[in-house]
């Protein structure tokens, strides 16, 4: 029995459970995946928009501007990765130039500083690569990058020191209000609370539904899927380029990633399935052909890996947060499509504001510091890296060698508040198996260090969920046993 659950652990929902861990309640967060961020939060552009492609008035312009303005504090307390590169929004015409100044005036209406249109001498001269038949663009300041998952670690690792608790690999099949409780049936058994909160993304529609919500609520699964390329040499763009918006969003974009790699897409398609997550050679050859347009040398010759993730469209459009219309003790973040990344922290303020006053919870009397992160090895200068061995032997074990991640880094992240427990949440934390092998050398080790801290046989070890197996015995015991045959 707890006070509060909340559905989905995403980045929405870590966030709220971080700001309800400031309160006197018992807090469980319950999540279908086998790890933090397995739905939307893993597999976006990780951009920090600043707030200008949102309309004016809506849920989203709010959130957007204000989680995004919370962002470089935020990042620095956490520990996570975040820079302010700036964007441009390039127009390829005299019809694309009227949609900037529209997107620019929307942008000023929202709160958003230092916008401005840039003519071709000044765009040119901040970005080489592009294409000369640019005409003008948008330059936005405020916009930044992240790593959207670590993000996601960061929020859960500060609500778990806070005594919140996350259970994972728990699909919550439905839900019911009866005498004053909420009863779940989940993939792992009953569970009761008495305040329920549905932050589950593109499951989002349906549990609106089943809370017994009376506003007609209806989720669209956008996909998107991209290309990340390797860490090259010299960035081809600094800034987040992006095209005009269209109805199905905010277009492709060229982008850094914060840890230095390049991202082209995402394409726009709706589905039926909200865990589809293939990537086709048809939306892979989309992306490249919308990409030549900002970027004519565009090769995708060293990409390391394709990925895709699925928006949580709501049909009206507009992100909906509060308590759920028609039912007790009910609450929810719905339709949390992009700028929902970036709204994050903001969403998680105001909702748990809200939740909290109206559920009469009252705040602790301390509030733990998040744990710092280490800073990671492959940022350290030859000098600091000769003290993190001295402190750390186990520093001195490179496990990754593409993405330069040591065994010391690997355990301390199996080990973090909500650590790592698959093979891809170790990547996800350390970047080993990001690299240009995709854990073609580093796996094998990254299974055997998973196998020690957990305590638990290798072949029990998953790549993400149950069903993805690695390893499925010992060819010792197997031929043992043929022999004897
Ligand atoms: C292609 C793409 C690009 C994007 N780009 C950006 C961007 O650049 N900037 C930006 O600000 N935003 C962007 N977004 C939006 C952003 O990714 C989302 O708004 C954000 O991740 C939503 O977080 P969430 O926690 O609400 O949902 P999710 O991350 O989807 O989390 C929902 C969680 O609920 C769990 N769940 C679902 N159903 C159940 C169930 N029945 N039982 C138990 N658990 C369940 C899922 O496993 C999942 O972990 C993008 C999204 C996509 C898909």
């Amino acid at each position: 029995m707890q006070d509060i659950i909340i559905v989905g652990a995403g980045v929405t929902g870590c966030a709220l459970a971080r700001v309800l861990s400031r309160y006197e309640a018992s807090v469980k967060v319950l999540d279908e995946g086998a790890d933090l961020a397995e739905g939307a939060s893993k597999a976006n552009s990780g951009i920090v928009h600043a707030g200008y492609d949102a309309v004016p008035g809506t849920m989203k312009a709010r959130m957007n501007v204000e989680g995004a303005r919370m962002y470089p504090e935020l990042c620095r307390e956490l520990g996570v990765p975040y820079r302010m590169n700036g964007a441009m929004v390039v127009a390829f015409s005299e019809t694309d130039r009227k949609t900037l100044e529209e997107l620019l005036e929307q942008g000023i209406r929202n709160g958003v500083h230092g916008l401005r249109i840039l003519e071709k001498d000044e765009m040119f001269a901040l970005e080489k690569q592009l294409n000369p038949e640019a005409v003008c663009a948008l330059y936005v300041p405020e916009s930044g990058i992240t790593s959207p998952y670590e993000m996601t670690f960061a929020l859960a690792d500060h609500a778990a020191v806070n005594g919140v608790v996350f259970q994972m690999n728990t699909h919550v099949r439905s839900v019911k209000y009866q005498e004053g409780l909420w009863h779940l049936e989940t993939s792992q058994g009953p569970e009761t609370c008495r305040i329920l909160v549905n932050c589950s993304g593109g499951d989002s529609g349906r549990l609106h539904g089943e809370m017994g919500g009376t506003r007609e609520v209806e989720i669209i699964h956008r996909r998107g899927q991209y290309y990340l390329l390797d860490r090259p040499e010299v960035l081809p763009f600094d800034h987040t380029m992006f095209q005009c918006p269209t109805v199905m969003g905010k277009g492709v974009l060229v982008a850094p990633t914060v840890h230095g790699n390049v991202l082209l897409g995402p394409t726009a398609e709706d589905i039926d399935d909200r865990l589809n997550t293939e990537t086709t050679q048809e939306g892979l050859d989309r992306i490249l052909k919308a990409c030549r347009l900002t970027w004519p040398g565009v090769q995708v010759r060293t990409a390391v890996t394709n990925f895709s993730g699925i928006r949580a469209h709501e049909k009206q459009g507009d992100f909906i947060i509060g308590p759920v219309d028609g039912a007790e003790h009910a609450w929810e973040a719905v339709g949390m499509e992009s700028p929902g990344l970036s709204a994050a922290p903001a969403v998680g303020e105001y909702l748990g504001a809200m939740l909290a006053e109206a559920e009469g919870l009252t705040k602790k009397a301390e509030w733990k510091k998040p744990i710092p992160l280490p800073r990671p090895f492959h940022e350290m200068s030859t000098e600091e890296r000769r003290e993190a061995v001295e402190k750390d032997p186990l520093n001195g074990r490179l496990i990754c060698r593409c993405e330069v991640v040591t065994e010391a880094e690997i355990r301390a992240a199996i080990r973090r508040p909500v650590g790592a427990t698959t093979v891809d949440g170790v990547k996800r934390r350390t970047r080993a198996g990001m690299g240009r092998c995709q854990g073609g050398f580093c796996s094998p080790r990254v299974v055997e260090i998973l196998s020690e801290e957990l305590g638990v046989p290798m072949t029990d070890i998953r790549k993400d969920s149950p069903d993805s197996w690695l390893l499925c015995g010992d060819i010792r015991e197997a031929l043992k046993g043929e022999a004897r045959a």
